[in-house]
């Protein structure tokens, strides 16, 4: 099954796309094309592969375009196999003074359920409070959340740059607003920064996923703590190398992960960037790293139990998995 429980809609603008709607907002392109000025050419750090995300958010600066990209993420995603598609957004990057939080969760709500009624595949949206923006604007996010909880957005992430913006406390007021929406919590955490992140996620936050998590192994004693529990870790191979959380995918964390008996479950993060997708990511679990059946079979259960949907869609995804 192709379960994809990390992926952000910035991450997935197709560089054809990109071309038609530089257009509309008079936006030059660049000398060797859109496709290569939003992906990598090669792994640097996470400040640097955030930089090419954010070549893409001059395309989100009008409704029509939020709802097209995220009809055509369904579509792409869809088309290449998947049963379940979670987006993550940050809506605060493209708000401003024209087009409010509402309007711009509301246009990806749309798209995705344009999507999911033209390909049958399930999807939902995480709405991600950024490290960079102030309390304030967070707390706004999360509302604006709240209020789309049951209209499409699902959960609540915590994204950006954790070399930069290491500090959790800033985002609890957000979060709480989010928890008591009944939204799911995840958080980008230990990715860039130590072990010890992952538990304040969830303690300060009340993530029950943490995305990455690359760097909890370097900590044994929080290993264990995330294990006993249950602390599901998002994982993301070819993403980690790209952001330098690690230096090579035989460096990536997993064979400890599944070791200590952390429940995994999987996403591609930016795919657009790094020129991968989730089938490629399942394919890399089996051939790079030797997962056996049962484990991916484990991964499928883990993915299952762990994405934020409701009864009917956990439902149909058990029915899928038998
Ligand atoms: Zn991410």
């Amino acid at each position: 099954m192709l379960i994809n429980l990390h992926s952000h809609l910035e991450g997935r603008v197709r560089p054809s796309t990109a071309t038609e709607l530089a257009l509309t907002v008079d936006l030059p392109e660049p000398t060797f094309g859109w496709e290569r000025a939003i992906a990598l050419d090669a792994p640097g750090t996470l400040t640097q592969y955030l930089e090419r995300v954010a070549a893409t958010y001059p395309f989100f600066r009008s409704t029509e375009s939020v709802r097209r990209i995220a009809r055509e993420a369904v579509f792409d995603a869809a088309s290449t196999g998947h049963d379940h598609l979670e987006l993550r957004f940050g809506p605060a990057t493209h708000a401003d003074n024209e087009r409010g939080l509402d309007e711009i969760v509301r246009a990806a709500c749309e798209g995705l359920r344009e999507g999911a009624e033209s390909t049958g595949i399930s999807v939902g949206l995480v709405l991600a409070a950024l490290r960079h923006h102030d309390s304030e604007t967070n707390t706004l996010v999360a509302r604006a959340a709240a209020r789309a909880a049951g209209a499409g957005v699902v959960g609540f992430d915590l994204a950006g740059d954790e070399l930069l913006y290491p500090a959790l406390e800033p985002f609890e007021e957000a979060f709480s607003i989010a928890r008591a929406a009944g939204l799911g919590i995840t958080c980008h955490a230990a990715e860039a920064g130590p072990a010890s992140a992952a538990r304040q996620a969830v303690e300060l936050l009340g993530a029950t996923r943490i995305g990455h998590g690359a760097h909890i192994v370097d900590d044994p004693d929080m290993l264990a703590w995330c294990a006993d529990h249950g602390v599901v870790v998002e994982i993301c191979p070819t993403s980690n190398v790209y952001t330098g959380a690690i230096s090579s995918l035989d460096e990536h964390p997993e064979a400890a992960f599944r070791k200590a008996g952390l429940p995994l479950v999987l996403g591609d993060d930016n795919p657009m960037q790094t020129g991968t997708d989730l089938a490629y990511e399942r394919a890399l679990l089996q051939r790079q790293f030797g997962w056996s059946g049962d484990e991916l079979r484990a991964l499928d259960r883990t993915s299952v139990e762990a994405a934020f949907v409701d009864d009917a869609d956990r439902a149909r995804l058990r029915a899928r998995l038998e």
